[in-house]
Order: structure tokens, then sequence, then C-alpha cells
């Protein structure tokens, strides 16, 4: 605060102005104020206003005269000290001058005087009376600064009063346990309410820690005490194990012993705060013990979790909730790992599940959803769900309300279940009731495939191709199907344009080598360029289309008779596992109706076969039958004509002849339809000796000799010597007299020739005629039972001949092979191992 002091005044009095006007003059250099009074009576008015550093007082005036004035000055407390300087206009007159000093003036000048004094005077009151005023601001300063000081000291009490009232509330009440102690034998000083319950409410307050707890000696809290009260430093603990009591369990402590310093900074006692943290430190101890069996739990909830996760693929359930309006208020995680959906886009609020739904089956399953909502009850529907590797699922969904008590849905919970194997074996069946329905309804496998094809698309290719085996061992499309039936040629056309490469690494050439299926679930562009022939099959292939493709042999008894293809030609669809187990499984019964269809083909022919045969057979019996019916008739006969019973005996030799030979022709078609039958049951048996084929081969061609005769057929027979090796003779013979019959039969009016030689230990018997020959087209044929290459009308026989001489000689580890010109004539050629090369064989004729 600043002060504006004014300047000290001067009160001048004088009844003369003419006085006071010099009075001023002379104090004009002093630079004070001057007021001026021109009587005793103003003067006093004038005092009564402000307070003069000096009063200059005429001491001479009429009426109130200075020394009056002076006196009643004087007589007011507050102008006691106010300097007067009577001035007199008169010579020095003693009594003056001590009247003057009597009623209170401090000097006393007489006129004339010095302007100087009365300068120096008045100047030394006007100082006077400046540092008296100084003086009395300072005092009131320090006054008023006392008094501030004692405001604040008061208020500082006060607040101390109130802080120290404050701390011994928050002390008393504290949660933890306070205790100040003093001095190096730490005397209990103040000790809180929850101190003195932790040590047992004894009586402690005044008495040195060790004396107030015997107990805890030897626990090392004592001499933490004095560590600190050394040190100054302090020190805290934390779960510090205390045995307080006997009897009583250990207890834990968190603790802080915080030195407390007099003014000086001197330690000089301890505030010692402690918690007891047994409870916690047990519940710690617990919570340690159950984490453990937690963890241990854990592992096991782990180890389960797993299992039940890959349960959870397995069963592949999702389980969803939405809010009471159907939106997805919470995530599952379910679904998010089935679909492979973004959590935000499956938590977007909206429908973002709906995009995982099959565009097919999203109108329904929406308008279903909602239904359900509206009537609040249960939702249940199928559809295709996509999952996380792209592919669709059939699931089967379920949502039901959650109703709160007052019946309101508080929201809905769902599960899906992957049904997909379900429906698909459902599918699987019924596909394949449908196709084996179709498979066994006629034995025209043609016409059955090509139903079956028609089957397959499009439920389960765009199109499709049956492809058979022939016996030349070429291949044929029997039956194709597209799902645009104005296609179907160009799946005709493609395999027409198509020559196999038997020896492919791919493809339906590999399959039909291999017997093993080809599954290609997206067929690469590359597979156009690589697969195709030329350019007209790669336009092919791009129209049919060619996506995703599967071929599975058709297999039959261990034989690959042909094969089937699906192809899908649409993006989005592809072959799998599933489709190929079902394809196979189809395979499998088209394959085993085609092969049924061949066999009962193969059996009606042979049904037909066996009774052309039978007819031939009960022809060729009858044959000798008529003419030894005739001979015995004559023979009858000419008994008869003897009646003497003396026959002619040439004429019935010739007779007996005749019927002998019908006879054992007859026997000789009875012996060929016995060694068919035995050939057929495997039962034929040799009888190994050994044989001189050169001997074999005379002897058959010396009984032969009246047909050979009645053929017209000069048969010659060359042979180096004896050709001896161990085969059977009696079927040696049959071999010889099937070839030479034959001869005789074809070539007739010819020569007929035979030869026997060895080659490399082989004996070759070669039978040539010159007779019709056979067409190189039969050649093969006519090995084959009732195979012939002549009609009955013009030569009869059974067709058995040589069916039993090439069993024979097969029998015999040989080989036989026919050459022929039409024509021209044919020569048999029989190969027989196991020729004795030097040995000639001691026979009876030799
Ligand atoms: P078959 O002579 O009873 O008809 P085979 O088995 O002996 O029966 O002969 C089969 C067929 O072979 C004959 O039907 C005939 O067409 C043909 N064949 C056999 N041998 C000759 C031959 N030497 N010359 C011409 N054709 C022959």
């Amino acid at each position: 605060m600043t002060r504006v002091t004014a300047r000290p005044a001067v009160l001048l009095v004088d009844d003369h102005p003419t006085n006071l006007l010099a009075l001023e003059g002379v104090l004009e250099s002093l630079q004070v104020r001057t007021t001026q009074a021109t009587s005793g009576e103003q003067a006093l008015k004038c005092l009564l206003r402000e307070d003069f550093a000096v009063i200059v007082l005429d001491a001479v005036m009429p009426g109130m005269d200075g020394f009056e004035t002076a006196r009643l000055i004087r007589q007011r407390a507050r102008h006691r000290d106010t300097p007067i300087i009577l001035i007199s206009a008169y010579q020095k007159d003693e009594s003056s001058i001590v009247r003057g000093y009597v009623e209170g003036a401090v000097d006393y000048l007489t006129k004339p005087f010095e302007p100087e004094v009365l300068r120096a005077k008045v100047a030394l009151f006007v100082g006077l009376f400046e540092k008296d005023r100084e003086l009395k601001e300072r005092a009131a300063r320090l006054r008023e600064e006392q008094a501030e000081l004692l405001a604040r000291e008061h208020a500082a009490l006060l607040e101390a009063a109130v802080q120290r009232a404050r701390l011994h509330g928050v002390f008393t009440q504290a949660p933890v346990a306070i205790a100040l102690l003093q001095g190096p034998a730490h005397v209990y000083a103040y000790v809180n309410p929850l101190y003195l319950r932790l040590v047992g409410q004894r009586d402690i307050l005044g008495r040195p820690a060790r004396e107030a707890h015997p107990e805890i000696d030897g626990q090392h809290v004592f001499e933490l005490m004095d560590h600190v009260f050394r040190t100054g430093e302090p020190v805290a603990g934390k779960a510090i194990p205390i045995h307080l009591e006997g009897g009583r369990e250990t207890a834990f402590f968190d603790f802080v012993y915080q030195p407390l310093r007099d003014g000086v900074g001197r330690v000089e006692g301890i505030l010692v705060c402690a918690c007891e943290v047994t409870t916690q430190m047990h519940a710690r101890l617990k919570a340690e013990e159950l984490s453990a069996s937690l963890r241990s739990q854990h592992e096991a909830l782990q180890k389960s979790e797993e299992r039940f996760r890959s349960l959870m693929h397995a069963v592949s359930q999702i389980v969803w909730t939405t809010d009471a309006e159907g939106r997805v208020s919470a995530d599952s995680p379910s679904w998010r790992a089935f679909t492979g959906q973004p959590r935000e886009k499956y938590l977007d609020g909206r429908y973002g599940w709906l995009e995982c739904i099959h565009p097919e089956d999203r109108g329904r399953t929406v308008r279903m959803w909602v239904e359900a909502l509206r009537l609040r009850k249960v939702f249940e529907a199928e559809h295709r769900l996509r999952r996380h590797d792209g592919t669709y699922r059939t699931m089967s969904v379920r949502g039901v309300p959650v109703a709160t008590g007052d019946g309101q849905v508080r929201e809905w919970v769902g599960i899906h279940i992957d049904i997909t194997e379900q429906r698909r074996s459902e599918e699987s069946a019924s596909f394949l009731a449908r196709a084996s329905a179709v498979l066994s309804s006629s034995l025209d496998y043609e016409a059955t495939l090509a139903h079956v094809a028609r089957l397959v698309v499009p439920t389960l290719a765009d199109w499709c191709a049956v492809d058979l085996l022939t016996a030349d061992g070429g291949l044929e499309r029997v039956a194709a199907a597209h799902r645009q039936p104005e296609m179907v040629g160009r799946v005709y056309e493609v395999l027409r344009h198509f020559e196999l490469d038997w020896n492919a690494s791919h493809g339906l050439a590999r399959v039909l080598r291999t017997g093993e299926p080809e599954w290609l679930s997206n067929v690469p562009e590359s597979f156009f360029e690589a697969g195709a022939r030329d350019e007209h099959q790669t336009r092919l292939l791009h129209e049919l289309g060619l996506v995703s493709y599967l071929c599975v042999p058709l297999l039959s008894r261990g034989r690959i008779l042909g094969a089937l293809t699906l192809v899908y030609a649409r993006e989005g669809q592809e072959y799998d596992e599933w489709t190929l187990r079902l394809a196979e499984d189809l395979a499998r019964r088209a394959a085993s109706s085609v092969d049924n269809a061949r066999l009962f083909r193969e059996a009606k022919e042979a049904v037909q076969v066996r009774d052309e045969f039978l007819s031939i057979a009960s022809h060729e019996l009858k044959t000798p039958l008529t003419p030894l019916r005739l001979k015995l008739h004559s023979l009858r006969r000419s008994a008869r004509v003897a009646g003497d019973g003396a026959m002619d005996s040439r004429a019935l030799l010739a007779h007996l002849d005749a019927a002998e030979r019908q006879v054992a022709r007859l026997s000789r078609l009875i012996d060929s339809l016995l060694d068919v039958s035995r050939i057929g049951a495997g039962k034929l048996e040799l009888d190994w000796e050994d044989v001189d084929l050169v001997e074999v081969v005379r002897e058959v061609v010396g009984r032969f000799e009246p047909q050979a005769t009645k053929a017209g057929c000069r048969v010659t027979v060359s042979a180096p010597g004896p050709v001896v090796g161990r085969w059977d003779r009696l079927r040696l013979d049959q071999v010889v007299t099937n070839l030479l019959t034959n001869a005789l039969k074809y070539g007739a009016d010819k020569p007929v020739e035979l030869s026997v030689s060895t080659q490399a230990g082989h004996a070759v018997l070669l039978v040539r005629d010159q007779g019709i020959g056979i067409d190189p087209s039969n050649l093969s044929r006519i090995f084959e039972r009732f195979e012939r290459a002549v009609s009955q009308r013009h030569y009869g026989g059974l067709g058995l001949g040589l069916y039993i001489t090439r069993t024979i000689v097969q029998a015999l580890g040989g080989t036989i092979e026919a050459r022929s010109t039409p024509g021209e004539g044919s020569t048999f050629s029989v190969s027989l191992p196991g020729v004795y090369a030097e040995r000639a064989l001691r026979t009876p004729a030799s």
C-alpha cells in the first residue's frame, strides 16, 4: 500500500495581512504549505480542520491575543504538542516571554527578527513534524502488520487444530494400523484402534516395543525398527509373516516404517503403518492352489475342447443367436469357423449371414425366417450353406424363440446341422435304385445304357458317354446324353474324331487300360490343348463344355468292359469323392448289367447252336443207320431166299463188311460226342507211352484205304523213319484219323499227302489235300466247337473233329494250324514236342 503524504503545513496567525504576507515570504523557500489566520478564533478553527507542523502566532492581536490563543490550543489534547512560535512586536519584555513559554510557546521571537532565524526554527519544527508523522505512520503500519500476522497465526493454529483433529480422526478410522514410536527404544506414543486390535488390545502406550511384544522378538521386527531409527531410511515390507500371539496362526502384514524427524531433521521416532493381509494371503495361496488346479482342469478342458472341436468339425454344427427381431446380435464363432465369413460381415446388424446361403435358397429361407419371427414359432428349414472352402453343404436349420417371464421373445437361438452326407446317401440310394430299376428292366444293354445315360444327366453330369470295348479291341460309344438334347450328336462325334492313344497317361484310354477311375475336379485350360488331337476336337470340347470330369471303368468279373464318362460343363459344379463313389457304384451296376446281357446273348446263341447241333447230330447219326438197316434187310432177305440155311458166304461177308463200316461210323460219331462232353467236363485223360508217329500214320492210312478209294483219292505217306515220342497212341490215332477224314471229305478225287518229320525236337505232321480249301477268315474259327465253314447240305458233319483234334494236340503240349488257298486245297500241320531223336520203336510189326 502506498500512502500519499501531504506536505507539512504551517499556520500563520497575525491580525495584519501584511505581516502574514511577510511571513509567507520568509517561509517560501522552505516549500511548506501555509495557512493564514487573521485572528485567534480563526486559528482555532483552522486547527479543527487539520494538524500543523508549527504555528507562528502573533502575540499581540486585538481581542484574543496570541497568549490566549496559545493557551487554548494547548488545552486541546490533539494539539498539545504542536510547537508554537510567538512573535511580538515589542521590545524584549521578560514577563511577556515568560508568559509566552507558560502558555506553551516553544519559542518567542520579537520583531524585528532575522528571517533566517524564523526560517530555521520553522524548518526545525517542520522536520520534527515530518519525523514524528513518519514515526507515527510506521507505528501504524507495524500495528497493521502485527494484526495481520496475529490473524494469520490464529488461522494457522486453527487449521493445525483442525488438521490434528482430522489426522486423529483419520488415524482412528484408518483401515490400516498406525502407531507412533518415539526414541531409540521405540516407545509407543500413539496407536490407533486398529493397531490395538491387531496387537490384542494390550496396554502398550508409553511402553517400549520390545517390552510390549516380547513374542515377536527374533522375528526381525525390532531389528528393522532399529535400522529405520538409526539410518532414517524408511522400510516397507510386503506380506511379511509375523507370529503375534501364542496359539494364533501366523498373520501376514504389509507395513511401512517411516522415520519421523524433529525440527532440525534428527530422527526422533517411527511412524508404523501396518495392514494385515492374512486373508488376502490365504486367498492368494488358495488362488494359487486354485489356479494350479484350474491349470490342470484347463488342460483337461483344452483336451476335451479339442475333442469337442473335432467332434464339432465332424458333426459340423453351428450355433447362433439373434435378438428378438431376428437380427444377429452376438458373435457365432462356429458360424464364422464354418463359413469363413469375417466377423464384421456376420455382425453387420442386417442380414449379412444371407450371403453364405446358396443364391437359389435365399428367397425361401428369408420368407420362412420372417414368417417364424412374425408368428414366434420354431423356424425349421433346409438350405445350402457355403463352407469356407467354397463348397456348398446341405444344412438343416432350427431356430427357437427364447421367451422372458412375461412371454415376450427375448432372443432366438438356432442351430445348423450339416446333413450333406445324409442327403447325399439318400440321393445316392434313390439314384441307384432308379438306375438299378432301369438296368434290370431289359436285356437289351444298348437301350439300357442309353436310358442310364439319360438318368445321369442332369443330376450327375451336364453330359455323359458310355463306351464299350469291342471284341476286336476297338471302342464303341454305345450311349450318350447331353443337357441340351441337340448337343448329343457332338458327344458321339468327339469320340469318332478321337483316335485313342492306348498308352496315354491320362483320360479314357488310361481308364480302359488300367481299370482305375480318373477324376479332375477342375479341368485347366491347358487340358484342351494337351488332351485334344486337333483343332476340330478342341472346338467340339469347347462347344460341349468341360469344367470338371470323371471317368470310371465298367468292370465285371474282373474284366474291363468299357468306361462311363461324366462331365460338368458349367462353372460352379465339380466332382468330388462322393460323386466318384456314386459313379463307380453306377458303373459297377451298369457293367454287371452289360455283362449279364452279353452272357444271356451268348447263352441264347449257345442254345441256338446246340439246337442246330442236335438237328445236325440226329441227321448225322441217322445217316449210317439207313444203309445199316438196308444191309440188315438184304441179309435177312438173302437168308430167306436161301431157305435151306446155306447162304452165299461171299455175299454175306460183303453185307457184313458194309454193316460194320456203318457201325464203325456210328461209333466214331458217338465217340466224338463223348469226347466233347469229356473235354467240356475237363476229363480228357491221356495214356502216356512211347509212340512212333509214323507207324500210327501208316496204320490209319491203311485202315482208310476203302474210304480213300471210294473218295477217289490217292493217299501217300512220306517219313524219314520212325519218329518216336512220349505221347498217347489212341489219341494220336484220333488226330490222324480226323485230319485224314477231312482231307478225303473236302479233297475228294485229288491226291492226299501225309508227311512226318522232325524239327528242333518236335515231330511235325502235315496233312495236305488239294480240295475246296478254306477261306482265310474262317481259318481260326474252324477249330472251335460246332464251327463249320461249309453248308450241311453239301458236306455232312458235326463240326467237332478239329475241335477235338486241337484239344488233344494241346493236351500233348503241341500246336495245330491250318493254311489254305481256297479252291486249291488245305494243309494242316501238327507240331508235337518230346521226340526221342535217335530211337526207333520196337513193335511187333518191326
Ligand atoms: P466237320 O468236318 O464235321 O464239319 P471239323 O471240325 O472236322 O468238322 O471241320 C470243321 C470245318 O472245317 C469243316 O466243316 C470244314 O468247313 C472245314 N475243313 C476241315 N478240314 C478241311 C479241309 N481239309 N479242307 C477244307 N475244309 C476243311
